[in-house]
């Protein structure tokens, strides 16, 4: 039988592959910097013994560094770090080419598509304050993060600068140096031009001396060194204005008492690097074994996956990845629960979503936003490498479990039934962005329906049935979407070809059920009835689709699960009612008829949730909505609830950068109480407690990956709105955890404002507790 990674009891010790963000001090270089902080502490510019000492240390790391770069001549001046050595090269070329400045000419400050954010922002700033007013241009690349030669040949007899980059750090993409170094002599002998060599360090050799580089700026914390430790590489006469003034260390060239402990650390770092005998770095020749290992376990755990950059000129210690169907956050979400650390796009950038790296490339928008990068350093070893990979298969069979992804080898249903899925009954809402597509599961009769489905999801709702055996009996609109396709036609035209159907797609071999008089088209679903009430108003043909038990006696009250109710109540608002399609009065006489039938108790599922709150309930959005109390009410009539409908949709909000807003929220989203448990402070009230439920609201495949199970629950997000249903006893105590206390938070707010009175969560979750 398969071990599963959750099967090993012991905690998984970490495996760190995000080495270009930044990489673990290693402990002989911790142990240097320590020595300084202990034994030779001196101020390199005392001229006692202990300074003599440390100036010695100075001078042995500005030696090494020479060599490591690659040169005899030329400075080597240490700084706090490549940003700062950017800066220093960028002040540097921009002060001296503003002496020569011919006011009728224009200028261009060029730099790589590619390059990291610190580059063009620096020629932003520093264009800005020393008013040059050149035209600040990128360079672009092609399919293979390779530099255009011709349009530096072009463009560069005007620029007055050109920084490029040695290696990408989201692809670890090089450039040709040397053919660079041609074109760009060719074409302006003089033109200052620096050298991004952050991610070259320790993973290409550089002859920096060879070349006519004016400036290299590096980092040591990318390479083993502490943060706060960089140099850069200033050509023998290239020109020079120190970026920070002072007391004259550095030959006058950077100001301010040196950083005795990172040079230590860098220079055991050096040491490493240039002699072998002394090093824990593995050879060039097993980096790329170590690559080859990795993308072999990606392609057999992802049989999709596509690489982002070509191997044949990237260095071998980055992998940048994309899988379609899987979101960069969720794959982020489920190696972090493998304890496997890895970055999407630039962690300098981490709340952008979409790599302006990878746009560059021309790749397309997809891979573009899902991308994942794995990175390691020289320091990296065999077992951490065979521990990565089979983590990294594990991963992917804990999202087949959960049917995210099918496996391949086992496409037959039949084996896929065998195969031993995580249960999955029920309602599960999915979300994109603020949009809501709702999947009710009937595990009985392996049937399933779709609601106001979201073209995002096709695919995802496509393996989701293959991999589960469901069939698809409807795929339903609640109305005609403004703000979104619906890609309702599409599934249906898979799932359900042969299927009549009207216009939002409910079948038209749907049965009649009385109610209260009046007549309602419904279908099964397993043992219960989905009822379709017309409630227009948002737009004509909005509908209501209410889940419910069958109506055995037509004086019965209906006893309702779930109310698919689109856009007609949103939470903290009402659909908007001014398009040319739109009914205030007609949604005031929906909103009475649907509180008529479903009552004010039962869950909402509507097609928008703007503010995380997952589902909601009449008499919850009565209490902060009085437009909606009015109307149930009956405490006015239609004309004036189409008055003070027209002003409230008036304050609709639509920035052009955002999805259309489906209605105006009515009031600022309060805050509820939730408490707030550190580990220390959870395990004591778990003592004292007699009734508290444990829940992890990571998804599925996160949860089956982590070690110990302390939280007995799982009840992923998109599980919520299901678990409100059935969790009866609104006293009992709640406490959730996620990775870092974001989603965990949501959950118990959700809870607390849908009257759940004892809600806790982690705060920080598994990331700052160890529970
Ligand atoms: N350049 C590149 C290519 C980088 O990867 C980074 C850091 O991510 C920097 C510059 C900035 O380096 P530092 O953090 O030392 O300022």
């Amino acid at each position: 039988m398969n071990k599963r990674l959750s099967d090993t009891h012991q905690p998984l010790n970490l495996i760190y592959l995000d080495a270009n963000a930044t990489t673990q001090v290693l402990p002989q270089a911790a142990s240097a910097a320590l020595s300084t902080m202990e034994t030779f502490f001196g101020n390199p510019s005392s001229s006692h013994v202990t300074g003599l000492q440390a100036k010695q240390i100075v001078d042995k790391t500005r030696q090494q560094a020479k060599r490591i770069v690659g040169t005899d001549e030329g400075k080597i001046i240490f700084t706090s770090g490549a940003t700062e050595g950017i800066q220093t090269a960028i002040l540097s070329a921009l002060v001296n080419a503003k002496k020569t400045l011919n006011c009728n000419e224009n200028y261009s400050l060029l730099y790589g598509a590619t390059e990291h954010k610190a580059v063009p922002e620096s020629l932003k700033h520093w264009n800005e304050v020393l008013e040059l007013n050149a035209e600040i241009v990128a360079i672009p690349v092609n399919e293979k993060g390779q530099l255009d030669m011709e349009f530096i040949a072009k463009e560069v007899p005007n620029a007055l600068m050109i920084c490029t980059m040695a290696v990408n750090n989201e692809t670890g993409v090089y450039q040709d140096i040397s053919l660079l170094d041609q074109t760009i002599r060719a074409n302006n002998p003089k033109v200052a031009w620096m050298v991004d060599c952050v991610q070259a360090l320790g993973k290409t050799d550089l002859s920096l001396g060879q070349t006519t580089i004016d400036y290299a700026p590096f980092s040591g914390h990318k390479l083993y060194a502490p943060k706060g430790i960089g140099f850069m590489y200033v050509k023998e006469n290239a020109p020079f204005t120190p970026f920070i003034a002072g007391g004259g260390q550095e030959s006058g060239l950077r100001s301010g008492t040196e950083n005795l402990p990172g040079l230590a650390a860098l220079s055991v770092i050096f040491t490493m690097l240039l002699d072998e005998n002394e090093s824990n770095f593995t050879s060039v020749e097993n980096l790329h074994s170590f690559r080859q290992q990795i993308v072999l376990a990606l392609t057999q755990a992802f049989p999709e996956v596509v690489f982002n950059h070509s191997f044949e000129n990237s260095v071998p210690t980055t992998i940048n990845f994309a899988i379609p169907g899987l979101s960069s956050k969720e794959i982020m979400d489920l190696f972090d629960s493998a304890n496997i650390r890895v970055s999407s796009g630039s962690a300098c950038s981490s709340k952008i979503t979409r790599s302006f790296v990878l746009d560059a490339m021309g790749l397309p928008a997809w891979q573009s936003e899902s991308a994942i990068r794995m990175s390691f350093g020289p320091a990296m070893t065999q077992s951490e490498i065979d521990s990565a990979c089979s983590r990294i298969v594990f991963a992917a069979q804990a999202l087949e479990r959960s049917c995210l992804i099918i496996d391949k080898n086992t496409i037959d249903t039949t084996t896929i039934e065998n195969k031993a899925k995580a249960e999955l009954n029920g309602l599960v809402q999915f979300k994109v962005g603020a949009s809501c597509s709702w999947l009710y599961i009937d595990q009985k009769t392996k049937s399933a329906v779709f609601i106001d489905p979201l073209p995002e999801l096709t695919d995802r709702l496509h393996t989701l049935l293959t991999c589960r055996g469901l069939e698809l009996i409807a795929v339903i609109d609640t109305h005609s979407h403004a703000d979104h396709i619906s890609c309702r036609q599409n599934i249906a035209q898979s799932q359900l070809a042969e299927q009549q159907t009207n216009s939002l797609g409910w079948p038209a071999d749907a049965k009649l059920t009385t109610i209260n008089g009046h007549e309602y088209p419904y279908i099964t679903l397993g043992d219960k009835w989905l009822i379709n009430i017309a409630t227009p108003g948002h737009t004509n043909d909005s509908i209501s689709l209410v889940l419910c038990e069958p109506i055995k006696d037509s004086s019965d009250k209906l006893r309702v699960h779930y109310t698919f109710c689109g856009d007609l109540i949103l939470m903290n608002s009402l659909g908007r009612t001014n398009f040319s399609n739109s009914s205030a009065a007609a949604m005031y006489s929906s909103l009475q008829l649907l509180t008529a039938l479903i009552g004010t108790k039962s869950l909402l599922c509507p097609s928008h949730d703007y503010n995380n709150e997952f589902t909601s309930r009449i008499e919850t959005e009565m209490a902060r909505n009085s437009l909606l109390t009015q109307v149930i009410n009956d405490e006015i009539n239609a004309e004036e609830f189409s008055r003070q409908k027209i002003a409230m949709d008036k304050k609709i909000m639509n920035k052009p950068d955002r999805e259309i807003m489906c209605g105006a929220l009515i009031a600022a989203c309060q805050e509820f109480m939730v408490r707030e448990y550190t580990s220390a402070s959870l395990a004591k009230a778990v003592k004292a407690s007699t009734n508290m439920k444990l829940i992890d609201i990571r998804e599925p495949h996160e949860y089956a990956l982590q070690h110990d199970k302390k939280f007995t629950f799982n009840v992923p997000l998109t599980r919520l709105v299901h678990f409100v249903k059935n969790q009866q006893q609104k006293e009992q105590e709640l406490v959730f955890v996620c990775r870092s206390g974001s989603r965990s938070q949501l959950a118990a707010q959700a809870l607390a404002r849908l009257g759940f009175n004892n809600v806790g969560h982690l705060k920080g979750g598994y990331a700052l507790h160890q529970y």
